[in-house]
């Protein structure tokens, strides 16, 4: 058994750095609060009897060796970074519950055929320059010099952000790993939802990340004097936008798993008294399932053009970003359904709305999630709670998880 208080304390001494005065904590990358961050789990990793390094991107990573030295290694983690004013559970658990599953190994004398590592990925949150995952991406090797040029809000890029940090960001291939050398990756993280909560279930083995689609939608119309114009002469480009939000909200709720949602408005000139010559929205439309995703898309845009062109509106869509969903693989997630039969729970699957690590590491390794239940469903959020049981559960599956691929 995983030590559950143990976990909990260390969590919520984690808590403590980049507490703010206007409510939960930032650490952001390259930041004295997540080095002080980085510092407290390293100390952990220690406690845990693991060897501690830095790669050339700044990931964090325990190790415990294997038997057999040309065995692959197993990676467990997540990230010890935050959104502002986040919470203290969204990457905390799963960088402190994989050490936690380590230390128990080790206290039990337990071996196994591969090396285990855990980290605490750089950057996965993105809120400091608005570009996020550089961790996992520098493992996949996907990093790329340019990614390096994007700024934060004071005009610092990422690569004088690591020089800063006292690394050099020249160096940063280094960080890659090896195809075949990682048997494969999990990541215990809150769900950031409220489907488990609803199950009454304390942990759910994931079955796939969805992938974000974002569209921009730009309707012409004609502007007009809201007195003036008869209803009949019109081309309303708000009325056109009105319509084709409801072929949205329709057509991802027929598919079940698809989520639409618009998240931006605008309207143009934007008077009391005008009528909406120009409107721009944005769509944020995913799926686990990407063939799903496009019909839904599809069937969107189609419905879209027949409306505009009966309303005499022009239609105009520019795709900001088309991200692959990442399913899951069988090899993990048949680790993780076994893993929650030996901790003595329900075996439940469920997707991932929210992007994780895991993402950036598909095409690298067999990769998967754990999900422990979100209060509320809230995250990103300084009211972002998980119960001391459900950390444990979590850490309890994961341990077995760890162990049922490491053996
Ligand atoms: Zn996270």
């Amino acid at each position: 058994m995983i030590n559950r208080e143990r976990l909990w304390n260390r969590i919520m001494a984690l808590s403590v750095i980049g507490e703010q005065e206007s409510g939960g904590i930032t650490r952001l990358s390259f930041t004295e609060e997540e080095r002080a961050a980085k510092d407290l789990v390293s100390s952990y990793m220690k406690e845990a009897g693991l060897s501690v390094r830095e790669d050339a991107v700044g990931n964090l990573i325990g190790r415990k060796e294997g038997s057999d030295p040309q065995a692959s290694v197993v990676l467990v983690g997540s990230h010890v970074d935050s959104v502002y004013n986040g919470g203290n559970f969204d990457g905390p658990l799963g960088v402190l519950s994989g050490i936690e599953a380590l230390q128990t190994m080790n206290e039990q004398d337990i071996q196994t055929k591969h090396p285990i590592e855990v980290i605490a990925f750089t950057d996965e949150e993105g809120a400091r320059f608005s570009f996020g995952m550089i961790g996992s991406r520098g493992i996949a090797g996907t990093l790329t010099e340019e990614n390096l040029k994007n700024r934060d809000k004071q005009g610092i890029s990422i690569a004088e952000a690591m020089r800063q940090a006292g690394s050099d960001p020249t160096a940063f291939r280094n960080a890659a790993r090896e195809k075949g050398s990682v048997k494969a990756f999990i990541e215990l993280h809150i769900e950031q939802g409220k489907i488990l909560e609803n199950q009454n279930l304390s942990v759910g083995v994931v079955t796939g990340i969805a992938g974000p689609l974002w569209l921009k939608f730009t309707i012409e119309g004609e502007a007009g004097h809201a007195g003036t114009t008869p209803m009949s002469i019109r081309h309303d480009a708000l009325a056109a936008a009105a319509q084709m939000m409801q072929v949205i909200e329709k057509e991802s709720a027929a598919t079940g798993s698809t989520v639409g949602t618009i998240g931006q408005l605008q309207l143009f000139p934007g008077g009391v008294n005008i009528i909406p010559g120009r409107v721009e929205f944005t769509l944020d439309l995913r799926d686990i399932n990407e063939t799903v995703r496009d019909q839904v898309e599809q069937k969107i845009l189609e419905q879209a053009e027949t409306l505009c062109a009966e309303r005499g509106v022009k239609l105009q869509v520019e795709v900001l970003q088309r991200v692959a969903p990442a399913p899951c693989s069988e090899l993990v997630q048949n680790a993780a359904k076994d893993a929650s039969l030996a901790a003595g729970l329900e075996t439940f699957t469920l997707a991932s709305g929210a992007g994780h690590d895991g993402m950036q590491l598909t095409e690298l390794c067999p990769m998967g999630m754990l999900f422990i239940r979100s209060k509320d469903g809230i995250s990103h959020n300084p009211a972002e709670w998980s119960s001391l049981e459900d950390c444990a559960d979590g850490a309890q599956v994961l341990y077995h998880t760890v162990l049922n691929l490491a053996k």
